[in-house]
């Protein structure tokens, strides 16, 4: 009773065969870059995206199958449009980065739409306006929209499924949020017609065949690569959060069944999510995000130059046991939770003579653990509800000196995903339930078996660190004054 996963990422994808234990084989990686043709532009092609997603699929189930069934964990609202007879993308698909269309969130903010550029929302707008200007091609149901969960849907049945889990849906900006049904007002408002839109599934539960796959299985999961990791990582209940520590850093957690909250962004700057539908009924969380986490290390490696590896900023960091009261703010692309603002820009303080390698290494990961302490204080009041223990995945969560200091900045214990991304497990859990490899969310709750706990030392100056974070608020007022 295995399960193929098609794990779709930013930069790369994946498929995988995931036993009943819960254990990770027949990886096939591929990857896939988005171009990029001028700053703020991120594209990709789709067409090639399927190619790629057919050759690891067929690979992973040569090496590793047959399978019960199949999930799809996916980058969420990157935007493709379709030509519904051919299948062929009627031009290349804007990445969920993608920022051409700033001026049309404005613009809806006048037919009180809170949207922001990286949602689908306005990509899909931006999309028809050049390629179908009067709507009569969407209008006729000549044209699909889908996010990549769509595509990988549409792809993997041959054109049969047009399709999109609610998790997905919840992230175009298209949506009434408290249903995770597709929002009459913001359709007019964009001209997006109704026709041109997927069918809303059940994120677990049988939505179709993967028939153009050796066995033809069925289609059973799917879920937006954040709330893939949260169920991969056994947060299915509210109380423990997850954070994916990668090129940037997502906290997410379960809240219940009843949406709360801001259609948009709650007060403490964190988003509600769904973080599953299950027989047509949403489970609602919050998200948290810090937009820069791992992009720091890479800095220091690449354009630094002072750690010859990502890896090696542990060993380096522990050289010395206190920055002696370095501090780094993170915030190369701004500041993301609690504090949105675009302007501002990462910094140090503290230096001195004495200051060397090893104080500033140690000093770029604990501004990002401090960071991750700020993404849970904002989840737990938007949430209102504590967080009492926290779970990480993601490349960072594998440098001992950071997670010891997240555990210290957060004053909670950390555990340790067994699993780098724990995304490719979490669809394989969605999918596996409807098809009884995991009886139901306690199954999938007790899969959770950390590699290690880090338990919290002594407290960090988090006074010090809010003086630092206003100090690097705002040092390009212009864009500090942009909301969405
Ligand atoms: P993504 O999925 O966003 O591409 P990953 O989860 O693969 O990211 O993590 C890659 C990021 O994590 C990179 O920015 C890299 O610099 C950083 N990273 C990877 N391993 C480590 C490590 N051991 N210590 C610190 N940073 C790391």
């Amino acid at each position: 009773m295995s399960i193929l996963v098609v794990d779709v990422g930013t930069s790369g994808l994946r498929a995988a065969v995931v036993r009943p234990d819960a254990t990770v084989t027949a990886e096939h990686y591929r990857p896939c870059l988005p171009d990029s043709p001028m700053q703020g532009l991120v594209e990709f092609d789709a067409g090639a995206m399927a190619e790629l997603i057919l050759e690891v699929a067929n690979l992973a189930l040569a090496e590793g199958g047959p399978v019960e069934a199949v999930g799809i964990a996916n980058q969420r609202a990157s935007t493709i449009i379709w030509d519904r007879a051919t299948g062929k993308p009627i031009a290349p698909a804007l990445g969920w980065q993608d920022l051409r269309t700033i001026g049309d969130c404005f613009e809806a903010q006048a037919h009180g739409l809170r949207l922001a550029p990286n949602l689908s929302a306005t990509k899909v707008k931006h999309l028809l306006d050049l390629h179908d200007p009067d709507r009569a091609r969407a209008e006729a149901g000549e044209l699909c929209f889908g996010t990549v969960d769509t595509w990988v849907a549409w792809v993997l049945s041959g054109g049969a499924l047009h399709i999109t889990d609610a998790t997905n849906a919840a992230v175009t900006g298209l949506v009434d949020p408290a249903s995770a049904s597709w929002d009459d007002h913001a359709l007019d408002a964009l001209r997006i017609p109704r026709a041109m839109l997927p069918t809303v599934v059940d994120s677990t539960g049988a939505c179709g065949t993967a028939s153009v796959l050796p066995g033809a299985p069925p289609i059973t999961g799917i879920a937006g690569d954040q709330q893939a990791s949260l169920v991969g990582q056994g947060c299915v209940v509210p109380g423990p959060a997850k954070i994916t520590f990668g090129t940037g850093g997502m906290l997410d957690r379960v809240l219940g069944d009843t949406f709360v909250g801001d259609a948009t962004r709650n007060t403490g700057g964190t988003f509600p999510i769904v973080c599953w539908r299950e027989a047509g009924k949403l489970t609602f969380g919050i998200e948290a995000v810090m937009l820069s986490a791992g992009t720091n290390v890479e800095w220091l490696r690449d354009d630094l130059c002072v750690i010859p590896t990502s890896e090696a900023s542990h060993d380096i960091a522990s050289e010395c046991d206190t920055t002696d009261g370095v501090v780094y703010v993170p915030a190369l692309l701004g500041l993301g939770t609690p504090h949105w603002d675009y302007g501002a820009r990462g910094s140090l303080f503290g230096i001195t003579r004495g200051t060397g390698r090893p104080q500033i290494v140690r000093a770029v990961l604990e501004g990002i653990a401090e960071r991750g302490a700020d993404l849970v204080i904002a989840a737990e009041t938007d949430g209102d509800a504590a967080i009492p223990i926290l779970r990480v995945d993601g490349g960072m969560s594998r440098n001992p000196t950071f997670v010891q200091a997240l555990a210290n900045a957060t004053q909670r214990p950390v555990e340790i995903s067994p699993i780098a991304e724990a995304t490719t497990l979490g669809a394989a859990l969605l999918a596996g339930m409807a098809v009884g490899t995991w009886s139901g969310w306690d199954d999938v709750a007790a899969t959770w078996r950390p590699t290690t706990t880090v338990e919290p030392g002594d407290a960090t100056d988090r006074d010090r660190w809010a003086r630092a974070v206003d100090r690097a608020k705002a040092w390009h007022p212009e864009l500090s004054g942009i909301d969405f």
